[in-house]
């Protein structure tokens, strides 16, 4: 029996867990769960899964949760003391970290430095503070298992080899909406023509990401840190039918590849219980009804995201931290109408470029160098 929390249990992630744990009943148990604003998903979730501890954001969510729970023995806590808390929860022995962006990163350091072993859907952590986690990780004796399709899928192609054979490794991103959208029609696309998806089924914040490929950015970073290779050695290929989830290329000319239909749900599975397979509901490949399967460059002028992503993952120290956080004030104010598309990857560039990266030698430098960049990206947004 395995027992589990899971961080950000109302998301898309989290939901997608709580499916795999509700079809395998014999073999996890649900500790602590977090939800944000959606609290009647997570009322619902509470009376299914009857965990130990719950945390919501604020204190007036807490106290609307208990009142719609009445005679329910969860404790329901709230804010930042009550994420770590729910993290650090003593029965679970796993922690699934699919808070979105970067407020994700302080509970899931809590649950490494308590002993869990992670289940890492928030890049956002290994993208801000990669190096940090990852001393911590090893520090810990703890297990990291990647969440992300693509890391899951070179998690799966390296099983059995030789991490000093690897030549390279290959992200495969499908290109999202845009990818053969007319350049000059970019800036005009709407909030419903953004978060339009072709293949996965996200969290806004991600498939605004996708829409950007900022996303496959923050991917080759959060690759950087998971496989231990530097950035000449992880390259990225539009493959627009997501059906290939990445790639590994070994010394020998091999190439090893995991496929399967977009479902986040393989992935997560695999992270929850490996190295056993459990079923996971998730249909299985039609060959020849896909029949072809494409591929092509990313082109670099249509996603301006993904090339300040390798110059952020370049210039490393705080400039990672600081290019997600221009991101998540750019994305939320593109979500909340006052920006445009385009106007994302311009306000990330300004804020970049308004930064002297600095070394961060502590998870709370590496909070400042979010928050520097927060405000910067406010301040160049007028708000
Ligand atoms: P989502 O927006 O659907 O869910 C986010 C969860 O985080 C919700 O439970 C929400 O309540 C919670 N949350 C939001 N802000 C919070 C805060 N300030 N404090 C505490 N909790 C907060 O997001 P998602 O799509 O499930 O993505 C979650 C993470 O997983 C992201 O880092 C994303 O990049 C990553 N990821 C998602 C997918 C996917 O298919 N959705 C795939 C790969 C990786
Ligand atoms: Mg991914």
């Amino acid at each position: 029996m395995k027992r589990l929390t899971i961080l950000g249990s109302t998301g898309s992630i989290g939901v997608s867990t709580l499916e795999i744990v509700a079809a395998h009943r014999d073999k996890f148990e649900i500790v602590a769960l977090t939800g944000g604003k959606n609290l009647q998903l997570l009322k619902k979730q509470i009376e299914e899964f009857s965990p130990q501890v719950a945390a919501v954001i604020s204190e007036e969510s807490a106290i609307a949760l208990r009142k719609m729970l009445p005679g329910v023995k969860t404790e329901i806590l709230h804010g930042v003391p009550g994420m770590i808390a729910a993290a650090c929860a003593e029965d679970a022995t796993m922690v699934v970290a699919a808070i979105v962006g970067a407020a994700g990163l302080v509970p899931t350091v809590a649950a490494i430095r308590a002993g869990k072993d992670i289940a890492l859907a928030n890049k956002e952590t290994l993208v801000t503070a990669g190096h940090l986690i990852m001393d911590m990780i090893k520090e810990q004796g703890v297990q990291l298992f990647p969440v992300d399709s693509e890391h899951s899928a070179i998690f799966q192609s390296l099983q059995g080899h030789r991490s000093d054979d690897v030549k390279r490794i290959i992200l495969t991103a499908s290109g999202g909406p845009f990818s053969q959208y007319p350049l000059d029609k970019l800036k005009e696309v709407s909030i419903a023509d953004a978060l339009n998806h072709p293949n996965w089924c996200m969290g806004r914040k991600i498939t605004i990401d996708s829409a950007t490929m900022m996303n496959k950015g923050l991917e080759v970073i959060e690759a950087k840190w998971l496989f231990d290779l530097p950035l000449d050695r992880i390259s990225v290929v539009i493959h627009p039918q997501s059906i290939i989830h990445s790639l590994v290329e070994y010394v020998d000319g091999c190439v090893i590849a995991q496929l399967g239909v977009p479902d986040m749900k393989a992935p997560i599975a695999y992270a929850l219980t490996y190295p056993e397979r459990v079923a996971t509901g998730v249909r299985g490949l039609d060959l020849t009804a896909i029949a072809s399967l494409n591929f092509f460059e990313p082109d670099l002028q249509r996603f301006p995201a993904l090339q300040l992503a390798y110059r952020a993952a370049g210039d490393g120290e705080s400039m990672p931290a600081v290019m997600n956080a221009a991101n998540e004030v750019a994305v939320d104010a593109f979500l909340a109408g006052k920006i445009k598309f385009t106007d994302i990857a311009l306000l990330i560039e300004k804020t970049m470029s308004a930064h002297d990266a600095h070394s961060l030698g502590s998870i709370e430098e590496v909070m400042s160098a979010d928050l520097w960049g927060r405000k910067k990206t406010r301040e160049l947004l007028g708000l």
